[in-house]
This record gives structure tokens, C-alpha cells and sequence, in this order.
């Protein structure tokens, strides 16, 4: 076997990783570098010759550092993203470095099992049924998939229609409800189920954003035939959740009428309010859909990427993707399970040990903590906003997300996109843009672990700065 001195190849990756974790709390937020500008720093040629590992290592993290984001920063608020748990960060170092494919439980019975015990925990905080089955997969674009898959399996059939055998030519036609806020990964994973988005009605939603139930009641009650109903825990602009309770009690006066019927839920991020006393009572009624797509590299803040796919009925879920070949060994369904049988993928990465590591290092106490001071810090940005002159927050902050526009007397649009390009070039912190109800808006997200007080009130003055600035 090649020899190879790790020592100070993973002693100057450690330090280099150690400098950048310590640059977050002045380095500029946004990246320095445009796009343009790496491509430059990177092209060449294939290189004839090879180099060592340690100037490879050398060279690629002082040539990325001005393109790098400080996205694990606390003053990082762009889309929804999360940093990484210490204890995360380490165990997925750990990961790459013990490199257990592990789509299997008997030849990786560590990786195989830490994820099953992750998967249980996951479910019991997030208030889920205790039979659910669950996949870590990539993010919550393939949990959605992987849901939606077993949903597709479930509806079918429940019409004497098995489309893991005869496909969709033929098929009885499957109706999709989504929400008409629906984030737009869902649109991608029924496009990629073979339904095609012609075959989805929208289904109406209220000034926040939630789907209303009275409207999905009355598209049901025309609806025929395999259905399928997609929620949402979390719009990716308000955090509003779709009441729950009342959808799933349409859902169910529907199943009873008609067979094969499947509520699935989009809670990449909304999902977590189930982990929060406090905030519970906006997914009330969650636990009674069929499926949940979640991520724990949004709020869970583990490192990228890791996505959660759970269904109430294992069944379908596993007869939609399960895998028999025979150079694999036989599936064992004595108390574990063989992660392939649950994801799309074959060869995967552990994912299991950083999810296992951030919830060990924070409890059940330290996860409810996490969820709420998000909120808190959110409610935080949007009572300081609403206080100051030409700043409204325009959607009722009830979970990690503020919506905020700027007036200077001419066109708000205008003006609000200036802010947020202000502010985004300022570098004290970042804020996306959005469009939501036809107007332009900054996007506040707070999904980080380690996001204070000190770090709210930074960006505050910076936003107030770029809002008080002239054109
Ligand atoms: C982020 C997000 C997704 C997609 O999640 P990925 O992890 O990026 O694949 C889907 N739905 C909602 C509501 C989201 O916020």
C-alpha cells in the first residue's frame, strides 16, 4: 500500500479550516470575487504534472477565499441556510475521512445504524409518527422527490396499479393539488415523477401565503380518482405554515369517500417548528399527513448537504425504492434496514454521523433552543424595522423569515432593491431579494446557530445606513 505522511496535510487543512471559521466575525459577508474572477483564478489547462497534496491544499484554499460567501456567518441571512454545528462540522470531517459507502447496513454497520438511530430521533423531535420511515438524502428538492415517489406508488395502487412494474403508460391518471405558494422544487420533483406540472391544480392561498382549506375542499370534491396533495410547512417568503388541522381534515373526509388519496407536506424549514413548545401550535395536525420532506442543512444547521425524506407508510415508500441485485447482499429486516431500499441513490455518503452529532451535541433542549432564538432574533429584526421611518415589515413574522420594505417617498421597488444591493455590497451582512404579491422585497432568513443579538443589531445599522443613503 502507498505510503502517505497525513500528519501535515491534515494539520494545514485544520489550520486552514480553523482561520476561516475565525475570519467569520469580520471578514466581509458577500464573496469578494465575482464569478468571472475565479474562473480566471482557476482555468488552465489539464496540468501535465501532478503537485502534493499539501501545496494542492495550499493553493485552493488562498485561490477560493475571496470567492467564498461567509455563509456559516451569523450575520448571513440570504435564502434559507443554515451553518454547521461544531460538533456537525467535526463528524462530517470524520465522514469523508472513514469514506464508508453506505448503502448497506452489514459492511458499514456503524454508518448504517447511527443514521437509523438519527432517523429515529429526527422523528421524535419533529413530533412525527413513531412507525414513520425515513431516508437522508441530498436536500429537501430530493426528499420531496423520494416523498412524492412513494405517494405516486400509494395512490396507484390503491387502483389495482402497480407502477413499479408497469410504469405510467396507462395508468389511472393522478390528480396533484399544490399549494399556488408552493416553493418550486415540488414543481421539479412531479415533473420528475413523471406527472408533468399540466397535471397539477393550485390550490389557493390566503395573505400570508397558507393554502386555504375551504378552496382544496372544493377542488376535491371534483377531484377523481388517485390524488395527491402537496402542503407546505414553511412558504419560503412569510415561514407561514398551511393550517394543517384543517387540511388534514379534508384530506381525510375525502380518503373515506375515495381510495388511494396522499397529503404530502414541503417542511424544508417549517418542519422544525414541531421541534419548539412555543411554536407548535402552527403545524398543529402535522403528524397526520402522509409524507414530509425536511432538511437538516437549513435549520438542524448541519453541514451541506442533507436533506430527510419521511413517509407513514413504509411500505410504499420502500416498494418505490427498494433495490435487489445480486452482487448486493440480501436486505436483513431484523431490526435494521439497508439505506438503499429508502433513497434513490446507490453509493452514498454518511450523512447520518453529522446529523447524529448535531443533535447529541445540542439534545432535544438545545434543538428547541436553536428554533426559538431564530424566531426571537426574526421578531427582533422586525420590531426594529417597523420602528424606523419608510421601513415596514409586510408579513406577520410567526417563525424565522421577515419580509421588509423601503419607502423613500418615490418608487419603493426601485428603492428596496437598492437597499438590499447596498447592503448585500456593504458586506456587514447579506439579505437576498424577493418578489412576493407583486412587490419587491428584502428577504431576512434567520437560520443560523449562532446568530445573536450583536448580530442582529450590526446588521440593522447597516440597513438602516443603506436605507437612509442617497441615490
Ligand atoms: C429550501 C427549500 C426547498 C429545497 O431544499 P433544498 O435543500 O435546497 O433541496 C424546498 N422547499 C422549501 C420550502 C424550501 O425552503
Amino acid at each position: 500500500m502507498i505510503k502517505t505522511d497525513w500528519k501535515p496535510l491534515l494539520d494545514l487543512t485544520s489550520r486552514l479550516a480553523r482561520e476561516y471559521l475565525e475570519s467569520l466575525a469580520d471578514r466581509p459577508i458577500r464573496a469578494r470575487a465575482t464569478p468571472e474572477q475565479m474562473l480566471a483564478a482557476f482555468d488552465g489547462p489539464v496540468p501535465e504534472t501532478g503537485l502534493s497534496a499539501l501545496k494542492v491544499v495550499e493553493e485552493l484554499a488562498r485561490g477560493a477565499d475571496p470567492g467564498l460567501a461567509a455563509m456559516p456567518s451569523g450575520r448571513f441571512f440570504g435564502w434559507v441556510i443554515g451553518g454547521s454545528h461544531p460538533a456537525a462540522l467535526a463528524a462530517d470531517w470524520l465522514t469523508v475521512a472513514w469514506e464508508q459507502n453506505t448503502g448497506m447496513a452489514e459492511p458499514t454497520p456503524a454508518a448504517s445504524m447511527v443514521e437509523q438511530v438519527a432517523l429515529r430521533w429526527l422523528t421524535e423531535l419533529l413530533g412525527l409518527p413513531a412507525h414513520c420511515s425515513g431516508a437522508l438524502v441530498t436536500g429537501a428538492q430530493v426528499a420531496n422527490t423520494v416523498c412524492l415517489t412513494a405517494a405516486r406508488h400509494a395512490v396507484l395502487a390503491a387502483h389495482d396499479w402497480d407502477v413499479e412494474v408497469d410504469g405510467l403508460q396507462g395508468a389511472p391518471k393522478i390528480s396533484v393539488l399544490v399549494s399556488q405558494e408552493q416553493h418550486d422544487t415540488v414543481a421539479k420533483s412531479i415533473r420528475h415523477i413523471g406527472l408533468g406540472t399540466r397535471s397539477t391544480v393550485a390550490v389557493d392561498t390566503d395573505e400570508q401565503g397558507r393554502m386555504r382549506a375551504g378552496a382544496l375542499a372544493q377542488l376535491l370534491e371534483e377531484t377523481r380518482g388517485p390524488t395527491i396533495v402537496c402542503a407546505q410547512a414553511g412558504n419560503v417568503n412569510t415561514g407561514a405554515i398551511d393550517p394543517m388541522s384543517e387540511i388534514c381534515d379534508v384530506v381525510d373526509r375525502h380518503r373515506d369517500q375515495r381510495s388511494g388519496t396522499w397529503l404530502h407536506v414541503d417542511g424544508a424549514f417549517g418542519l422544525w417548528a414541531q421541534a419548539s413548545a412555543d411554536k407548535r401550535a402552527l403545524s398543529r395536525g402535522i403528524e397526520r399527513a402522509d409524507s414530509w420532506a425536511t432538511d437538516a442543512h437549513k435549520w438542524l444547521n448541519t453541514p451541506y448537504d442533507c436533506g430527510i425524506a419521511f413517509t407513514a407508510h413504509p411500505e410504499a415508500h420502500r416498494a418505490s425504492m427498494s433495490i435487489r441485485a445480486a452482487y448486493l447482499p440480501e436486505g436483513a429486516d431484523e431490526g435494521y434496514r439497508n439505506p438503499v431500499d429508502w433513497t434513490p441513490e446507490l453509493s452514498r455518503r454518511a450523512r447520518g454521523f453529522a446529523v447524529y452529532a448535531a443533535i447529541r451535541e445540542l439534545g432535544r433542549q438545545g434543538v428547541e433552543e436553536l428554533v426559538d432564538r431564530c424566531c426571537r432574533m426574526a421578531s427582533r429584526f422586525a420590531d426594529r424595522l417597523n420602528d424606523a421611518p419608510g421601513v415596514s415589515v409586510v408579513n406577520d413574522v410567526v417563525l424565522n423569515q421577515v419580509l421588509v420594505r423601503f419607502s423613500d417617498g418615490g418608487d419603493d421597488d426601485a428603492h428596496t432593491r437598492r437597499v438590499v444591493t447596498r447592503v448585500q455590497r456593504e458586506g456587514t451582512c447579506f439579505m437576498s431579494a424577493t418578489t412576493w404579491h407583486g412587490m419587491d422585497l428584502m428577504r431576512i432568513s434567520v437560520s443560523n446557530w449562532s446568530t445573536d443579538e450583536s448580530d442582529v443589531d450590526r446588521s440593522l445599522e447597516s440597513i438602516l445606513r443603506a436605507h437612509a443613503e442617497r441615490v
